[in-house]
């Protein structure tokens, strides 16, 4: 009778631990929102690290394309250099091929969306993909600090890494872990930053209604050196972690 009881007990816990298997998602998916020049990308790479995770920056997909002089490539480079928006449905054709593969992983989505329609889109693909989002950290920062932080911006042309006031290259113009050139981005010129910065206000800045709206909405403040926020983003993620 004792066993009996002993073996109905561990057979509950090991049906209720599979259940619950199935039914929460162990992987952590992330968008980072923020205006140009608020970190978003050494956070990224923070969170890389960290959590195991992919940076999925619809930026970098575009500059690859760009570097890769591929037909998409040649398309947006004169759009990417002024600063403005590329068309949603070549964001959309880059970003799929890359979610279908991150979607496996930990990710956090940084560029993306940048409007409300592509925040709409975003929550389709999720969907065909059969992916949760778990938060949207919102990271802000004052003008004066943006337009600092752009103006000293590098990034290694090769592995992509970012360089700034934070984090200099212990070499100057080369990267630390590749070695290859670190550069300035054409679009990190104060006159193209403020334009950037402009858009951002316009368009992206509703997203934080919309995903405030859904609940997953966390604000972290950029105006701070980047161990404190990277110690807030820590402590913010570890609840969906696992
Ligand atoms: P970023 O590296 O996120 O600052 O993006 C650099 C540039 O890539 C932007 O200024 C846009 O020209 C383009 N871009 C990146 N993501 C998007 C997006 N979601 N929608 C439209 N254009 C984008």
């Amino acid at each position: 009778m004792h066993f009996l009881r002993l073996f109905c007990a561990y057979t509950t816990i090991a049906l209720i631990s599979v259940f619950r298997l199935f039914l929460s998602d162990p992987l952590m998916h992330l968008i980072l929102l923020g205006p140009p020049g608020t970190g978003k990308g050494t956070i990224s790479e923070f969170i890389e690290a960290k959590f195991e995770a992919e940076h999925v920056s619809t930026g970098d997909l575009l500059r690859d394309e760009v570097a890769k002089k591929t037909e998409i490539g040649k398309s947006v480079e004169p759009i990417l250099n002024k600063g403005a928006l590329v068309d949603d449905s070549v964001v959309v054709q880059v970003l799929r091929k890359k979610l279908s593969q991150a979607k496996a992983k930990n990710f956090i989505l940084d560029g993306f969306p940048r409007n409300l329609n592509q925040a709409k889109i975003l929550d389709w693909l999720l969907h065909e993909l059969d992916v949760s989002l778990d938060a949207v950290l919102n990271i802000d920062s004052s003008e004066d600090v943006i337009i600092k932080r752009l103006s000293a911006r590098r990034q290694c042309v090769k592995c992509k890494r970012i360089y700034g006031l934070d984090v200099p290259s212990k070499k100057k113009g080369v990267c630390d872990d590749c070695g290859a050139k670190t550069m300035q981005r054409k679009d990190d010129k104060p006159s193209i930053i403020k334009k950037r910065l402009r858009l951002y206000n316009e368009l992206t800045l509703p997203l934080i209604f919309f995903y405030g709206g859904k609940g997953l909405l966390i604000h972290v403040d950029g105006n701070r050196p980047l161990q404190e926020i990277f110690e807030e983003v820590e402590t913010v993620l570890k609840k969906f972690d696992g």
